[in-house]
C-alpha cells in the first residue's frame, strides 16, 4: 500500500509524536527521537528560524 490517504489508517492506535520535554509540544517524535518543532534530541541549540516570526511593522517598510 502506498503512502497516501488509504493507508492511514493502518497507523491508527500508533504514537509517532509525543510530548515534548524542552518544548511541551506534541511534537516529539517518538521513533526519529527528535522534537519536530525544537529540535530536541538532534541538537542541543532549539530550533528557530528568521521565517517563523511576523514581519514588524518596521521591517515592512524599510524596502
Ligand atoms: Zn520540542
Amino acid at each position: 500500500m502506498s503512502k497516501g490517504t488509504a493507508s492511514m489508517g493502518v497507523r491508527s492506535g500508533k504514537k509517532t509524536h509525543l510530548y515534548c520535554r524542552r518544548c511541551g509540544k506534541h511534537t516529539f517524535h517518538k521513533r526519529k527521537k527528535r522534537c519536530a518543532s525544537c529540535g530536541y534530541g538532534k541538537t542541543s541549540k532549539v530550533r528557530s528560524y528568521t521565517w517563523q516570526k511576523k514581519k514588524t511593522l518596521k521591517r515592512v517598510r524599510k524596502q
